[in-house]
C-alpha cells in the first residue's frame, strides 16, 4: 500500500518534527498545510496533530498527498473526533457511514468515496480510487467492497460506545423531524442542536468534517476532505465533502480549497471550485473565500435556514491555500479558527468571519 510509510522513514522523518528547517523556492512558495480547527487538535493517542504529520512528511519527502493523508489519518482514527472516521456519529438507523475525496495536483489525479461504511480511514480508500482505478468516486457497497478488496480492514461496526449513546438518544426524541412536512418545513434539526446544547454532542460535531489541503517544497499542491457527515442523517445522504468541486478542488496551478459544515449549502453552490476560480481571477485566498460564503449567503432563503438578522444560521468555512502557499480560513460566522503547520511550527489562527 503506498501510503504505509515504513518504520524506518516514519523515524527519519521524525527528526525534523517540531520545526522543519524553512524551504523557501525561487519562485517563493513556502511549503505549509493549513487544515480545519480539528487538525491541530486530535493526536489520537500521539504526540502529532494532523497538520504537523503532513508538514513533516511532506518536507521529508513524502508526496504531498501521502502526507495529507497520513496527517488525516489520525483524526480518523481518534474515536474522540466524533465527527471523522471512526466514532463518527452514526446515520438515523445507527450506521457510521463515511464520505471522502481527495485530489492530487500534479498528477491530476482525484478520487472519492461516499456512504461507505466499516471502514475507519475512508480516506485511504479515497486514495486508491484516485491512484489505482479510471474513475473518481465509488458509493455505499461497491466503495466497501472495493475497500476489501484492496486489502483494507472491514469491521462491522465503526460506532463508539459515546457514538451509540448519542444516537439511542436521538431515536428516543426524534424521528418525525428528520422529514420536513413540505407545508410547513419546520427545524428537523432541533433535537439534534437540543442534544448538543445539552451535552449530548460535541456543538463542533453536529456537522464536522477534516478538510487538509498542503503545498511541499517542490509547490506541488493536494487536498483531501473526510468525514462521517451530518449526525443522524437520513442512511444514504451524502453531503459535500466526497463531492469534487464541493468538498475539495485542487488545481496544481491555482490552489486549493475545501469546506465543513453545512454540506448542502456548498453542494448547492459548489463552492471549493468557485474558490480556486476566484484566486484563479486574481484573488487572495481570502477574498476567493469571501465570494463563495457571499454566494452562499446569497442563495439561502429558507426562512428555516437564516437566523433572525435574515442571515444564514449555519456554519461553514473555507480552508483555502494557494500555489505560492498563501492562505486563509474563512467562516459563515464568528469564532471560527483553522489550523496550520509551517516552518513556524503547528498553531490555530483566527478564520475570517462574513458575519461576525
Ligand atoms: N460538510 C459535511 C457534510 O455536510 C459535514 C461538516 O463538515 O460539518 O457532510
Amino acid at each position: 500500500m503506498p501510503l504505509d510509510l515504513s518504520r524506518r522513514e516514519f523515524l527519519q522523518a521524525g527528526a525534523a518534527v517540531a520545526v522543519a528547517p524553512t524551504i523557501i523556492l525561487p519562485q517563493g512558495v513556502k511549503p505549509v498545510v493549513i487544515s480545519s480547527g480539528n487538525g491541530n487538535q486530535f493526536k489520537n493517542g500521539g504526540t502529532e496533530t494532523c497538520v504537523a504529520r503532513a508538514f513533516r512528511l511532506m518536507t521529508s519527502g513524502t508526496d504531498v498527498l501521502e502526507s495529507l493523508i497520513a496527517g488525516v489519518n489520525i483524526v480518523e482514527l481518534d474515536p474522540l473526533d466524533t465527527s471523522v472516521g471512526y466514532g463518527g456519529l452514526p446515520n438515523a438507523h445507527g450506521i457510521v457511514q463515511l464520505d471522502s475525496c481527495c485530489m492530487h495536483g500534479p498528477k491530476k489525479w482525484a478520487g472519492g468515496v461516499a456512504s461507505i461504511e466499516g471502514v475507519r480511514t475512508p480516506s485511504k480508500v479515497a486514495y486508491i480510487v484516485a491512484s489505482s482505478t479510471d474513475h473518481h468516486l465509488l458509493v455505499g457497497k461497491g466503495a466497501k467492497d472495493f475497500a476489501r478488496n484492496m486489502g483494507l480492514e472491514i469491521e462491522a461496526d465503526l460506532n463508539t460506545e459515546r457514538s451509540r449513546a448519542a444516537w439511542l438518544e436521538w431515536m428516543r426524541r426524534t424521528d418525525p423531524g428528520h422529514y420536513l412536512d413540505p407545508n410547513k418545513r419546520g427545524d428537523g434539526l432541533e433535537a439534534t442542536l437540543q442534544m448538543s446544547r445539552e451535552g449530548w454532542i460535541d456543538p463542533e460535531h453536529v456537522w464536522g468534517t477534516i478538510n487538509c489541503n498542503g503545498i511541499n517544497p517542490k509547490g506541488e499542491v493536494a487536498g483531501v476532505t473526510t468525514t462521517s457527515g451530518l449526525a443522524f442523517k437520513i442512511p444514504g445522504r451524502v453531503g459535500d465533502s466526497p463531492i469534487l468541486g464541493a468538498g475539495l478542488y485542487v488545481d496544481n496551478a491555482v490552489g486549493a480549497a475545501g469546506s465543513t459544515g453545512r454540506g448542502e449549502a456548498n453542494l448547492y453552490n459548489l463552492c471549493s471550485y468557485l474558490v480556486v476560480e476566484e484566486m484563479r481571477r486574481g484573488k487572495s485566498p481570502k477574498d476567493a473565500g469571501m465570494e463563495a460564503l457571499k454566494r452562499v449567503a446569497a442563495n439561502t432563503v429558507e426562512k428555516r435556514l437564516l437566523n433572525e438578522r435574515g442571515r444564514p444560521a449555519f456554519g461553514l468555512n473555507f480552508y483555502v491555500l494557494d500555489a505560492k502557499g498563501r492562505h486563509a480560513g474563512v467562516a459563515m460566522q464568528g469564532g471560527a479558527k483553522y489550523a496550520v503547520c509551517d516552518e513556524n511550527g503547528p498553531r490555530l489562527e483566527n478564520c475570517e468571519a462574513l458575519f461576525a
